[in-house]
């Protein structure tokens, strides 16, 4: 197992493609539908990287991180942001967001991040 990720996005065609991608990649994955469900299963068992996307019901991403980040500081989360999004990328990366990626995106490039993100934990 690589460790575990928490895929967060209120497109259920979007948490099966990032699940199977990165269960294939050898992953731990977990996935959750909207920022609360997030918080809550951070709470259970805390992961090794998020990827969050920013538009949902119930609570937003970047509501979410922030949240998340106060308590563990040290989580790497990539936020999955929408083009022109540029407040919600500052605000994020002002909360210790590590990266944004701006939707659509090609699913090798976010695998990249998260390797190269976890490789900067770990080194
Ligand atoms: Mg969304």
């Amino acid at each position: 197992m690589k460790g575990k990720i928490l895929i967060v996005d209120d497109q259920k065609g979007v948490r099966r493609l990032l699940e199977e991608l990165f269960k294939k990649e050898g992953w731990d994955v977990k996935v959750a539908s909207d920022g609360q469900e997030a918080i809550n299963m951070v709470e259970e068992r805390l992961p090794d990287i998020i990827l969050m996307d920013v538009k949902m019901p119930n609570m937003n991403g970047l509501e979410a991180s922030q949240i998340i980040l106060q308590t563990h500081n040290h989580v790497p989360i990539i936020m999955m942001t929408a083009y022109g999004e540029i407040e919600v990328v500052k605000k994020a990366l002002e909360a210790g967001v590590k990266k944004c990626i701006t939707k659509p995106f090609d699913i090798i490039v976010l695998r990249d991040m998260v390797n190269n993100l976890i490789s900067e934990q770990t080194a």
